[in-house]
C-alpha cells in the first residue's frame, strides 16, 4: 500500500514537472508587464519597449524562446498572475524572504536600482543639500520598501524629514505637482522627465521571478543570463544609460557647486604637439583639439572656468609651468607611474584612445627583440612604464611626433609609439607612406588633468589647487560627458577636419597646372614645326626661333622630344629636361644605339606606343596623351605623362612632337587619397551615427551602412546633375515637414552655412521617424561648396515625449480640462471657421467654494473641483470646448445648439452641480452660478462672448447664486 501510494505520488510529481519540462527553442514564454515607463511599457504600435524588453530580446536570441507580453494592471496583479500560472516571468523584483518562500528568483539580477529623492525640475533645491532637507516635506508611498531605507538615509545624514504618506505613486505625483510636498521618495526607475534627482540611497538589485514549479524555465533563463554576463559585461550599463540616463549621473553637491563657482579662472596648460588631440589652431593662434573640446564640456558641466595656454614643446619643468601661471596640466598620461608621482593628482581619464606602433613597412615589431622605440618627450613616465613592460627596449625621446617618425624613417629608431588619432593624421602625409601602423597591444592612451599642486619649485602647496574638492568636481564633470558628445567631438576633430586640409583641392589644382604646362609645351612643339617650315625663307629668323625654343624647352621641367614616327621612335631631338628626367647626360643621344625612344619605355607600355604609330600610318594624325612608365638610368621606372602631336615638317614628313612629364608625385598623392577615402569610409561605416556626404564634384552621395539599417531604403550613389532640385527630390520626408526641410536644405546650399533641423523622415514601411539632421558645408579655398557632410540622429523618442508634454501643458493638471490659454485658442479657431453655426458660451463659478477649503481642507476642495469638471464633461458633448479658467471657475463653448436644447442643458447643469461634501464633522453645500450668452446675441467675437457670459454670471451671483442668467434677458 505504501509502495502504491509512493508510486502514485511519483507519477503526480513527474506529471507536474512534465507540463513545464522542456522550455525549448520556439516555445512561448509569457512575461507580465504593468505600466512602468522605460522598463516595460507599450509604445504607440502596441509593442512592449524598455530595459526589460531589450534584456529579454537578448535572452530570446540565446534561448530561441518566443516572448509574449501579458498586460497587467499593477505589480500586485502581476504576483497574482504568477501564482495562478497566467504568466511565466515577472520583473523587476527585489529580493525578500517572503517572496523567496513563494516564488523562484533568477540567480543573477538583471539590473540594479536605488531609492531616489525627486523634486520638480522647477524646484531650486540642490543635490544632497541635507540642511535644506530638514525644512522640506517628502511624499512616500504607503507600505513602500523605501520608507525604511529613506529613514536610514536621513539619520545617516542627520536631517529630520517631514513625511506625508500616499496611497499610490500617482497621487504622490499629483501632490508634488500641486506643491503639497517638496519632493517624493521612490524607486529611481520611476523618475519622470519633469523631475530632478536630489538624493539617492539604498542601492539594491532586482531579479526575474517565476512560479515555484517552473524550475526548468528558470534554469534556462539562468543559463542565458550567465551567458549575457560573460559575453557582454557592459550590457546592463548600456541599458541603464539608454533607459535611465539619470541613474549614473554624477550630480554636484552644494559644497561642490559653491567651490566650483568660487574658484578663480584656471589656466590649463596644453601641450600642442599632437594634432588632433591637442594642437595650435593656425588661424586663431589658440590651442584646439579633442582635449580642449572635452575640457570645455567639463567646464560647462561643473561651472569651473578654464583658460587655455599652449605649453612649449619638449620636457616642461615646474618653473616653466609657474612662469606661465599654469594651474592645471592637460594630456597627462593616466598611468601607474604618474599616479604615484608626488605633486601629481590625476583626474579620471577624460579621453581614452589606443596607442599605435609605427615602423617601416617591411619591419616586424617583435617585443622580444632589443628595439629602439621613439616616443614624444613630455610623456617620459610612459618611458618608465614601457621599460617595465618591455625591459629589452631602448627608449629614445623626441620633441614632436614628426621627429619620431623621421627617426623611424632614417633608421635611428626601429619604431615609434603614439596616440592613434595623431598617427592617423600624420600617416596621411605622402612623406610617411613607407611607414606602417600596428595596434600596440596592452598599451592604452588615457589622458587626464592634473593640478599644479606646488606654488613654485619649493614645497608650498597651492591651497585652491590641492583642495580634494577640485578633483572631485572635475571627475564628475568628466563622468557626465555623454557618449554622444564624445563622438561628436571626435567627428569634428577627425572626419570633419579632413576636408579642411584641402588635399583634394591641391590635386585638382595641380592637375590643372599640369594641363596648362602641357598645353604650353604642345604649343611650343607646334611652334617648332612652324619655324622649320619657314626655315628656307628666313634663316635668320630660324636661328632665333631655334634659340628661343631651346631656351623654352631647356627651362621646362620635363622632356621635350621630336620623334621619328617609326617602330623604334628614333629621337630627332631631345631637350636637357628629358635627360634630366632619366638621370642621364645630355650627350647620351649622340652615342650609337641609344637614340630610340622605345628603349626607355616599360615593356608593358610599348604596345600602347605601337598602337599610336599604327594610327599614324593610317594617316590618322592628331594629338595623343598616354601614361607610360619610363626607365631611369638606375633601372627604376617612374610614371610619366606622354603628350604628342603628329604633324608634318616643312618637307611634308610626318614627325611626332611631344612632351613628357614626371607624374610620380601625383600618382603617389592619388593613391594616398584613395587610401584615405577607404579609411574614411570605414570610419563612417563603423560609427553608429548616420552619416551622409554629398560630393558636388564627383556628383556622388555616400551614406554610412547605418542609413539603410535605420530607414530600410538607400540613397542612390551617383547622379547626373546633383543640383539643388535633384538633391531635394531624393529624400523621403513626411509631407508636413517637406517645406521646412526644403527651406533648410536651401539655406545650406544658398547661404553656405551649417544648419540643423528636426523633421520626420520616412521608413521603408511607411512609418515616420523624428530625426535631427545636421549639415556641415565644406568649401574649397575659393568659397565654393565642395561637399555637404550630414549627420542624422534618431530623436524619435525624445520628440514624441516632448509632444506629449506639450499636449499636457495645454491641459489643466487637476481636471484634465483645457487650461485658459488652450480654451481660448481652441474656441477662437472654431469661431473663425464656423461663422454660420449658432453657438453659446457659458461661465460657471461654484458658490462659496472657499467654505469647502476652510472646513474640509484643500484636498477635499480639489476633489470638488474635479467632480465639477466631471459633471461638465458628462453634460456637454466631446465636440464642445470645456475649460477651467482657474480656481472654481469654468467656461464652456457649446457648438451648434438650439436655444431649447441649450436651456435644458444649463438647467440640468445647475442641478447636477448642487451637492454636499462632508467629513463627518462639517457639511458643506456646493452650488453653482451660471452665466450664458449666445452668438445670436453677442456675435462671433470670443472676447465679446466671454465678456457677456461673465456679466451674466455676476448677475446670477447678485441674484442669490444657484441659478443661471442669459445675457440680454437679465431684466
Ligand atoms: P463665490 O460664491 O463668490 O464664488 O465665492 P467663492 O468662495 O467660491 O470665492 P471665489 O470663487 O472668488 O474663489 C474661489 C476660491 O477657490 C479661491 C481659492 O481659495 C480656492 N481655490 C482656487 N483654486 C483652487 C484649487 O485648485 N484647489 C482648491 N482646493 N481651492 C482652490
Ligand atoms: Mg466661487
Amino acid at each position: 500500500m505504501v509502495l502504491l501510494t509512493l508510486l502514485v505520488f511519483c507519477f503526480v510529481l513527474s506529471a507536474a514537472f512534465d507540463s513545464h519540462a522542456a522550455v525549448a527553442s520556439g516555445e512561448t514564454v509569457r512575461v507580465g508587464y504593468y505600466p512602468l515607463e522605460n522598463y516595460h511599457a507599450e509604445n504607440e504600435n502596441g509593442e512592449v519597449e524598455g530595459y526589460e524588453a531589450d534584456y529579454l530580446s537578448r535572452v530570446s536570441e540565446i534561448t530561441g524562446w518566443n516572448i509574449e507580453y501579458v498586460r497587467l494592471a499593477s505589480w500586485e496583479k502581476g504576483m497574482e498572475a504568477l501564482r495562478n500560472g497566467e504568466i511565466d516571468l515577472l520583473s523587476p523584483s527585489q529580493f525578500t524572504t517572503e517572496r523567496d518562500a513563494e516564488f523562484l528568483f533568477s540567480s543573477l539580477p538583471l539590473g540594479k536600482t536605488y531609492g531616489a529623492v525627486m523634486a520638480l525640475n522647477t524646484n531650486e533645491c540642490i543635490y544632497e543639500d541635507f540642511e535644506a532637507f530638514s525644512h522640506m516635506t517628502f511624499g512616500v508611498e504607503k507600505g513602500s520598501i523605501h520608507s525604511e531605507t529613506f529613514a536610514a538615509y536621513a539619520s545617516e545624514h542627520q536631517f529630520t524629514p517631514d513625511i506625508m504618506y500616499y496611497k499610490d505613486f500617482e497621487s504622490m505625483v499629483e501632490a508634488l505637482n500641486a506643491g503639497e510636498i517638496d519632493a517624493l521618495v521612490d524607486n529611481i526607475m520611476r523618475t519622470q522627465k519633469t523631475m530632478s534627482l536630489l538624493g539617492r540611497f539604498g542601492t539594491s538589485q532586482y531579479y526575474f521571478m517565476a512560479n515555484k514549479n517552473d524550475r526548468v524555465l528558470m534554469s534556462g533563463l539562468n543559463e542565458a543570463m550567465y551567458q549575457i554576463d560573460v559575453e557582454s559585461p557592459q550590457f546592463e550599463q548600456e541599458l541603464r544609460s539608454r533607459y535611465f540616463p539619470v541613474f549614473d549621473a554624477e550630480i554636484l553637491t552644494k559644497e561642490e557647486i559653491e567651490f566650483a563657482q568660487g574658484m578663480r579662472e584656471l589656466i590649463v596648460g596644453c601641450p600642442v604637439n599632437t594634432d588632433p588631440v591637442s594642437y595650435l589652431d593656425k588661424e586663431s593662434g589658440e590651442t584646439a583639439g579633442i582635449t580642449r573640446d572635452i575640457l570645455d564640456r567639463v567646464a560647462a558641466n561643473t561651472g569651473l572656468k578654464f583658460k587655455y595656454e599652449a605649453l612649449p614643446a619638449g620636457q616642461v619643468t615646474y618653473e616653466d609651468l609657474r612662469a606661465k601661471g599654469v594651474d592645471l596640466i592637460a594630456c597627462v598620461e593616466y598611468n601607474s607611474v604618474n599616479a604615484k608621482s608626488p605633486g601629481v593628482h590625476l583626474s579620471s581619464p577624460y579621453f581614452q584612445a589606443k596607442k599605435v606602433v609605427v615602423c617601416k613597412k617591411d619591419t616586424e615589431f617583435d617585443t622580444e627583440k632589443e628595439l629602439t622605440l621613439a616616443i614624444v618627450s613630455g610623456s617620459q613616465t610612459l618611458g618608465t612604464v614601457l621599460k617595465n613592460t618591455y625591459p629589452s627596449f631602448h627608449i629614445v625621446t623626441y620633441e614632436t611626433p614628426e621627429q619620431c617618425l623621421e627617426a623611424v624613417k632614417s633608421g635611428e629608431a626601429d619604431a615609434m609609439l603614439h596616440n592613434q588619432y595623431s598617427i592617423d593624421r600624420l600617416l596621411q602625409k605622402p612623406r610617411y607612406e613607407s611607414l606602417n601602423a600596428l595596434a600596440a597591444e596592452g598599451i592604452g592612451d588615457a589622458q587626464s588633468l592634473s593640478p599644479v599642486l606646488y606654488k613654485s619649485g619649493n614645497d608650498t602647496l597651492d591651497e585652491d589647487l590641492s583642495n580634494p574638492l577640485l578633483i572631485k568636481v572635475i571627475n564628475k564633470g568628466i563622468n557626465n560627458i555623454t557618449e554622444d558628445e564624445i563622438s561628436k567631438i571626435l567627428i569634428d576633430q577627425t572626419t570633419k577636419r579632413r576636408y579642411q586640409f584641402t588635399l583634394g583641392d591641391f590635386i585638382y589644382r595641380y592637375q590643372y597646372m599640369c594641363m596648362a604646362v602641357i598645353a604650353a609645351l604642345a604649343a611650343a612643339g607646334c611652334a617648332a614645326a612652324y619655324s622649320m617650315r619657314i626655315k628656307k625663307k628666313n634663316l635668320e629668323i630660324l636661328r632665333n626661333s631655334e634659340k628661343q625654343l631651346e631656351n623654352i624647352t631647356n627651362n621646362i621641367n620635363g622632356g621635350v622630344l621630336i620623334l621619328q614616327p617609326d617602330r623604334e621612335l628614333h629621337l630627332l631631338y631631345a631637350n636637357e629636361g628629358f635627360w634630366n628626367l632619366l638621370e642621364y647626360d645630355a650627350d647620351r643621344m649622340k652615342q650609337p644605339g641609344q637614340d630610340n625612344y622605345v628603349m626607355y619605355v616599360h615593356e608593358d607600355d610599348k604596345e600602347q606606343l605601337a598602337g599610336l604609330m599604327e594610327k599614324a600610318d593610317e594617316g590618322d594624325a592628331g594629338s595623343v596623351s598616354l601614361r607610360l612608365r619610363v626607365r631611369r638610368r638606375d633601372g627604376s621606372y617612374i610614371p610619366a605623362l606622354f603628350n604628342g602631336t603628329l604633324a608634318a615638317d616643312e618637307q611634308g614628313l610626318i614627325k611626332l612632337y611631344c612632351v613628357i612629364m614626371d607624374i610620380s608625385q601625383e600618382v603617389a598623392i592619388q593613391e594616398q587619397l584613395k587610401l584615405e577615402e577607404q579609411k574614411h569610409q570605414l570610419l563612417i561605416d563603423k560609427t553608429e551615427q548616420i552619416v551622409y556626404e554629398i560630393q558636388f564634384a564627383q556628383k556622388e552621395i555616400k551614406t554610412s551602412e547605418s542609413f539603410c539599417r535605420k530607414f530600410g531604403w538607400r540613397l542612390m550613389q551617383t547622379y547626373k546633375r546633383l543640383d539643388a532640385a535633384e538633391i531635394l527630390s531624393i529624400w523621403r520626408v513626411h509631407p508636413e515637414d517637406q517645406a521646412a526641410f526644403t527651406e533648410n536644405f536651401r539655406k545650406s546650399l544658398d547661404g553656405l552655412e551649417d544648419t540643423n533641423i528636426t523633421v520626420r523622415l520616412m521608413l521603408a514601411d511607411g512609418r515616420a521617424l523624428w530625426c535631427s539632421v545636421s549639415q556641415f558645408i565644406m568649401l574649397d579655398s575659393e568659397g565654393n561648396p565642395l561637399e555637404i557632410l550630414g549627420l542624422i540622429r534618431d530623436v524619435d523618442r525624445d520628440m514624441r515625449e516632448k509632444k506629449n508634454l506639450a499636449e499636457k501643458s495645454r491641459m489643466d493638471p487637476l481636471t484634465g480640462l483645457y487650461n485658459k490659454e488652450a480654451f481660448r485658442r481652441e474656441s477662437k479657431e472654431y469661431l473663425r471657421q464656423n461663422l454660420d453655426e449658432e453657438c453659446a458660451v457659458l461661465f460657471v463659478d461654484l458658490d462659496h467654494f472657499k467654505n469647502i477649503n476652510d472646513l474640509l481642507g484643500h484636498m477635499e476642495g480639489d476633489k470638488a473641483i474635479k467632480d465639477a469638471a466631471q459633471t461638465l464633461k458628462a453634460i456637454f458633448s466631446s465636440q464642445d470646448v470645456v475649460g477651467r479658467f482657474g480656481g472654481d471657475e469654468f467656461c464652456v463653448l457649446v457648438k451648434d445648439i438650439t436655444m431649447e436644447a441649450l436651456t435644458r442643458k444649463v438647467e440640468w447643469l445647475r442641478e447636477k452641480l448642487r451637492c454636499i461634501y462632508s467629513n463627518g464633522k462639517y457639511q458643506v453645500q456646493i452650488t453653482a452660478s451660471i452665466g450664458v450668452t449666445t452668438s445670436m446675441i453677442s456675435g462671433f467675437d470670443l472676447g465679446v462672448l466671454l465678456e457677456h457670459a461673465d456679466t451674466a454670471l455676476y448677475r446670477s451671483k447678485d441674484a442669490g447664486r444657484n441659478c443661471y442668467t442669459f445675457y440680454g434677458t437679465e431684466e
